[in-house]
């Protein structure tokens, strides 16, 4: 298995296996070409000197072309504001990226988009997504067999679907109730609910048999990168609301379509590829290809990266590592795209998918499958016990799979431990704005929606275009 140091200009190199992190992300290239030519700095490179260093001047600079910086430069261009965004990484997407390898599309970590996220809905067009959809189901593989819990509204039942196999039929009933409350109670409810880790919710709601020990909890784990139930109520709350009210997808092209459709949509020219910000001081952006003046400055950048640029205390962040294998064939008889959890927790796979059921371009010649654990592995090491885990999940020998690649990402979530504001302040005064899903929530609607609400105190803060003073 290759180190990303044997992929430094060898894009091929990732084919075996591939190391990426959120935070080095603009060592892959691989996805460029499959997009529209951006302009790059060329101080990006770091070729500029000092003496030729210019200052350029603009109503907003957005830092981070991740989903939160591109929502915010949209939204203030759409406002009639002049706005540069710069983004360290080769391409746009942050953590929402997609690299190609050998004809099989790889998401930079096993990630879904929820159609029924308001801010996806207001920001993208969902027809030109091409969305895949997964079943609304799970499948949970237990020693005793494997169970698939669909969605009551749409399926057998929950409760029907687990009768005989796992949990009491109290605990199902005590579950619904409070799933009904956040699927169908106003928002503002939900965000005001008295503050408790998510394990304490469920026990108060009398949630607290198998049904969550062999579902709720390994399915929460991917999708929070924990599996202590420390996270949120809050936050948890919201996240079942998004599941009851649309079905988790894939566009048919790669996660980092969502990226690309926000940047397409940015005014010509706008957009600087690798430049790094090194220093935000006041409405001035530093970086070695220049300087940036601006009425406003908006710091979208990671969390880590957000603090240290504008003085916030860093957030704990979670990690998430997704393998992929390619097989010959789909795993699942009847190739439905599910989620598949293990209810025994017999290994480290926190969840498990088949990427290509859903979203066959992913993988045309055979079968991509996704695992993710909790942590940043390492593929070497993880490689075995995740085999042997899904030679479980699946109930099909797994030998003859092939390793494509593996993805530690160190800080893949903002932890949501309580206690959490939903709703961090954007605005930091004196022409500072930050946005990121560390504002909102950790999902790519918290991120798009901090970028949204970014742009609105810009421009509420700079006044309407038409009567502000031009840049000095
Ligand atoms: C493995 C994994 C699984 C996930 N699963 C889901 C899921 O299923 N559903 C869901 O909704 N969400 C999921 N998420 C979360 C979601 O991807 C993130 O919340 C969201 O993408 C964060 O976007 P952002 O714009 O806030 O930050 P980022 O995506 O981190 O973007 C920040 C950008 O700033 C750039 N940058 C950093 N420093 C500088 C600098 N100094 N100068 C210029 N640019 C800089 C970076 O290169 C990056 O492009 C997952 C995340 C991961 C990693």
């Amino acid at each position: 298995m290759r180190e990303v140091a044997d992929y430094l200009g060898n894009p091929a190199a990732v084919s075996r296996a591939s190391y990426v992190d959120s935070r080095v992300v603009d060592l892959f290239s691989t996805c460029s070409s499959r997009r529209r030519p951006r302009q790059t700095e060329p101080g990006g490179a770091g070729n500029l000197t000092l003496m030729q260093s210019p200052v350029h001047t603009t109503d907003v600079v957005v830092v981070g072309a991740g989903l939160a910086g591109l929502a915010a430069a949209r939204r203030a261009a759409e406002a009639g504001l002049d706005v540069v965004v710069l983004e360290a990484s080769d391409a746009v997407g942050g953590r929402v990226r997609t690299d190609a390898v050998d004809g099989v599309l790889l998401d930079r970590g096993f990630q879904l988009v929820n159609p029924s996220y308001p801010a996806v809905r207001r920001l993208l067009d969902l027809r030109a997504l091409s969305l895949q959809q997964f079943a609304a189901a799970v499948v949970v593989a237990r020693a005793s067999g494997s169970y698939r819990l669909s969605d009551p509204r749409r399926g057998r039942g929950l409760v029907a679907s687990l009768a005989g196999a796992t949990g009491s039929l109290r605990e199902k009933a005590a579950f619904a109730r409070y799933a009904v409350v956040c699927s169908y109670g106003p928002v503002s409810q939900l965000r005001d609910r008295p503050e408790l880790s998510y394990g304490a919710a469920l026990d108060a709601a009398g949630v607290h048999g198998q049904l969550r020990r062999a579902v709720l909890e390994p399915f929460l784990a991917g999708v929070l990168g924990e599996d202590r139930q420390e996270t949120s109520r809050r936050y948890v709350d919201l996240v079942l609301r998004s599941f009851a009210r649309g079905v988790p997808s894939l566009p048919a092209a790669g996660i980092q379509k969502l990226p690309d459709l926000l940047a397409d949509g940015l005014p010509e020219g706008s957009l600087r590829l690798s430049v790094r910000a090194r220093e935000v001081t006041g409405r001035r952006v530093v970086s070695a290809g220049g300087t940036w003046r601006a009425r406003a400055v908006v710091v979208a950048t990671d969390p880590t990266t957000a603090s240290e640029l504008c003085g916030l205390s860093p957030p704990r962040m979670r990690a998430l590592t997704t393998l992929y294998f390619r097989a010959g064939w789909s795993p699942v008889p009847d190739r439905r795209p599910l989620l598949h959890l293990d209810g025994d927790r017999r290994g480290p796979v926190v969840n498990s998918a088949v990427v290509s059921d859903a979203a066959p371009a992913y993988c045309r010649n055979g079968s991509l499958v996704a695992a993710t654990v909790l942590g940043a592995a390492d593929g070497h090491e993880v490689e075995g016990q995740v085999r042997r885990h899904l030679a479980l999940i699946y109930r099909t020998a797994v030998e003859p799979w092939e390793l494509i690649a593996t993805y530690p990402i160190r800080e893949a979530l903002p932890s949501m431990a309580p206690p959490v504001t939903l709703t961090r302040r954007v605005d930091l005064g004196d022409g500072l704005f930050v946005a990121g899903d560390h504002r909102e929530t950790p999902s790519m609607q918290g991120a798009l929606a901090s970028g949204e609400r970014a742009a609105h105190a810009v421009v509420a803060s700079l006044g309407a275009p038409a009567a502000r003073d031009p840049v000095a």
